[in-house]
């Protein structure tokens, strides 16, 4: 049997996106199963993609963070308990397009790239707990804006 994690739903409701859900591996299995890949720093190499030529950085440069232990039970997040939630408090600021269910926000500057921004859904959910109706407008094109050119 698997591991349970919460990630935003709660595991142990029916009627919650996350109920009867597992995961394959406890956290405490995944975080030495990095480790074991990690230098004696506990830096993760660089990825592949890191080596093609079209890569924007020198790879001989980029350093990975040392990987930290899981914290367990995870601590709120924005929005949970008593943690505000700053697109919460500021529900208009920067979205370029929403409906009721979801919403696309330019991330804040300053910003390296020439434009970056966000599709989240309203509701404080991860994408592991959408179910498919809440999943159904990512997953098809004809749903997504036209974005300014
Ligand atoms: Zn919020």
């Amino acid at each position: 049997m698997g591991y349970q994690v919460t990630t935003g739903g709660d595991l142990s409701q029916p009627g919650s996106p996350a109920y009867g859900r597992e995961m394959p591996e406890s956290p405490e299995d995944f975080y030495a199963r990095a480790r074991a890949a990690a230098d004696e720093h506990g830096r993760l190499p660089v990825p592949d993609q890191a080596m093609w030529e079209i890569f924007p950085f020198e790879h001989e440069r980029l350093v990975a963070k040392p990987l930290e232990a899981p914290v367990l039970p995870e601590p709120p997040r924005e929005g949970e308990g008593d943690r505000e939630c700053g697109r919460c408090a500021h529900p208009d600021q920067d979205v370029l397009w929403s409906d009721d269910r979801w919403l696309l926000a330019r991330l804040p500057q300053p910003l390296r790239l020439p434009f970056a921004a966000m599709l989240m859904p309203r509701a404080h959910l991860d994408l592991g707990d959408l179910d498919d109706c809440q999943a159904a407008p990512i997953s098809t094109s004809s749903s997504w804006p036209a974005l300014p050119g």
